[in-house]
């Protein structure tokens, strides 16, 4: 018998075969999970099984397309024989640029990936754990998704969207047992986030400094940061938390580098204030 966290359980993720989504599939199998990678990028899953051995299997999947997305909760149950977690991670950029010039193929698409792809992770999903009485849903959203410049117009947009369907659902599934929370992640080190599937290590490293500068907490953030919050969320440890956003983020989404206050609020001087007369 697995030892772990999340000993026994077994999870799909999408998307989990780079960045933030390989992390979250390297901690769930060291807590003891065994996973199904569903992504587009089936020699990236198949390294990554490489690594992990038969905790994980890949199965080849485009999360915009609804059949693919029924096979990936038939798959996990096949292969692992049930289903405790799904976490909805795959994503990119989607469409970039000025609104006027955006085609509405590129919004379609954007959504596709970004949006309706939770929805059908949710849809069938979501039967297979309410009829067992529990289960646990994760979506990747975005800090983005929670204040604008985070992200191109609809990136921002779209994870909007997946923070109101995770709130909604949650409030349907919760008498089921069922918790369906998302995770914000700020600027994370990753090829989604340096704009190229195919980033280099060192185009990655060079991100890193130039992230590592940018937030409160002065280091970049890294996928396991993200895998982390996963854990935690798809653990016995959280069960009573639903319908919620976990912004992990290095503190950038509350404000700015303490050093990029004003000056007259960070010197301190006696507070200057009128004082009713004999006081
Ligand atoms: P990544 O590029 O490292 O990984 C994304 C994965 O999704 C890849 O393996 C890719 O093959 C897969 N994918 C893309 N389109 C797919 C499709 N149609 N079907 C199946 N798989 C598909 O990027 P990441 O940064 O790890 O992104 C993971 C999630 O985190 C995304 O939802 C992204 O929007 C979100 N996110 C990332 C950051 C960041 O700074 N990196 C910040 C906030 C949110």
């Amino acid at each position: 018998m697995a030892e772990g966290r999340l000993a026994g359980k077994v999870a799909v993720v999408t998307g989990g075969a780079s960045g933030i989504g390989a992390a979250t599939v390297r901690r769930f199998v060291a807590e003891g999970a065994s996973v199904l990678v569903a992504d587009l990028n089936g020699e990236a899953a198949g390294v990554l099984v490489d690594e992990l051995g038969s905790a994980v299997a890949a199965l080849v999947t485009n999360v915009a397309v609804e059949a693919d997305m029924a096979a990936t909760v038939a798959e996990a149950t096949d292969r692992f024989g049930g289903l405790d977690i799904y976490v909805n991670n795959a994503g990119f950029g989607g469409a970039l640029g000025p609104i006027a010039e955006t085609p509405v193929e590129d919004f379609d698409l954007t959504f596709d990936v970004l949006v309706k792809s939770v929805f059908l992770g949710i849809k069938y999903a979501a039967p297979v754990l309410c009829e067992q009485g529990h289960g646990v849903i994760l979506n990747t959203a975005s800090i983005a998704g929670l204040r604008s410049g985070w992200g191109p117009h609809l990136y921002s947009t779209a994870k909007s969207a997946v923070i109101a369907l995770t709130q909604s659902v949650a409030l349907e599934l919760a008498a089921s047992g069922v918790r369906c929370n998302a995770v914000a992640p700020g600027l994370i080190t990753t090829p989604l986030a340096f704009g190229r599937p195919d980033a280099s290590d060192d185009q990655l490293a060079a991100m890193r400094v130039t992230n590592a500068a940018a937030q409160p907490m002065p280091r970049a953030g890294e996928p396991a940061d993200i895998a982390s919050m996963m854990t935690y969320l798809a653990s016995d440890e959280a069960d009573w938390v639903t319908g919620q956003v976990f912004v992990v983020d290095g503190g950038i989404n509350t404000g700015p580098r303490w050093e990029q206050f004003p000056p007259a609020f960070t010197r301190h001087r006696p507070i200057r204030h009128h004082r009713p007369p004999g006081r």
